[in-house]
């Protein structure tokens, strides 16, 4: 018999799905993954940014991945008064997304300084909506816009003590100590492939379009602090993949769009990586605790079951070619239970 692992069924803290017909696609990938809760960015066109946008976009979500439940943001902009916000809240929303202008897919529509949404961060501190931070600052050079970003978050920190925040996709060192010194409420998601590659992968030989990603991949030193914050068991670091499928065409061309579709492949790799430095022991925390825990939520009931048989990724899921498509990972899902 193949040694198995079994933990509590695991949640995404940062997802992309789309719009239209496709989202149903991407939903049902994660709910097969074997995740229970996902939260789903907003950065749809046209964004999430109203109650009933939000209340229709779950609908879609959860209409085609009955099994996941789908924990819903919106995109925070300069003009959002408190109405408007405490409608979201009462829509369900758990968290707000910022977006600083020009940073990533769908953000020419961004915040162009954080000063001008004060407003609504003060409102969704009282309010108690997380606030996800995109912490990249556009007029840096792309390789140090997520360290020209972390003033911003030491201001936010000190202007809105109570407000829970998250360095999302964070992919630096200087990003990983940022979050250490804020204390309890500021948080990281970490994804996959930041704590797996390097922006060698990415460039160091052919250029590899499928590793494209913001914030871009880094030093091996940074990597290395990704992977630290990643074993070490404190809850500020948990798992949100910033799984972004682009179809083929648009990933395997010029002026290549950024992100990788990593749902499928993401709690695989994890296993991997966790294996490698013996610590399997605290995967679960990482992908099924802490998250939760900074959220407010009760851990999922029922637990997943991996085997160490080899796994084969699909070189194409719904147009989009996952991240390691075609390669052979070491563990695969076997069984999930209570859901
Ligand atoms: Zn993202």
């Amino acid at each position: 018999m193949p040694p198995t692992l079994t933990f509590g069924r695991p949640d995404d803290f940062h997802v992309h799905f789309r719009q239209g017909e496709v989202a149903g696609h991407f939903a049902r990938d994660a709910q097969d993954a074997g995740f229970a809760r996902v939260l789903v960015m907003p950065n749809t066109l046209p964004p999430i940014d109203s109650a009933p946008a939000l209340t229709e976009y779950r609908r879609q979500i959860e209409a085609a991945a009955p099994g996941l439940r789908a924990l819903m943001t919106f995109k925070i902009r300069p003009g959002l008064d408190r109405q408007t916000l405490a409608d979201l809240r009462s829509a369900g929303a758990v968290a707000g997304k910022l977006y600083p202008e020009g940073v990533t897919t769908h953000s020419e529509d961004g915040v162009r300084r954080l000063e001008d949404a004060w407003p609504v961060f003060a409102a969704m501190e009282d309010l108690d909506l997380v606030l996800c931070l995109h912490g990249e600052h556009p007029d840096a050079f792309s390789l140090d816009r997520e360290a020209a970003f972390l003033g911003g978050l030491s201001s936010l920190r000190a202007a809105f003590p109570r407000l829970r925040m998250v360095l999302e996709h964070v992919s630096t060192a200087a990003g990983v100590d940022a979050v250490l010194s804020s204390g309890p409420l500021t948080a990281a998601t970490l994804t996959a492939h930041h704590l797996l590659f390097t922006l060698d992968d990415m460039v160091g030989g052919k250029l590899d379009p499928h590793l494209f990603c913001k914030p871009l991949l880094k030093r091996p030193e940074d990597r290395t602090r990704l992977v630290e914050a990643a074993l070490s068991g404190n809850p500020q670091f948990f798992f949100g993949s910033d799984s972004a499928p682009h179809s083929r065409e648009h990933k395997e061309a010029a002026l290549c769009s950024a992100g990788c579709y990593t749902m499928p492949v993401s709690l695989g790799l994890l296993l991997e990586l966790f294996e490698s430095r013996g610590a399997l022991d605290r995967l679960e925390a990482f992908v099924s605790r802490f998250g939760a825990q900074f959220y407010g939520l009760e851990p999922n009931p029922g637990t997943l079951t991996f085997e160490k048989l080899p796994w084969k990724v699909p070189s194409l899921v719904h147009g989009v070619v996952p991240l390691k498509a075609g390669t052979t990972l070491s563990w695969s899902l076997k069984s999930l239970q209570g859901a």
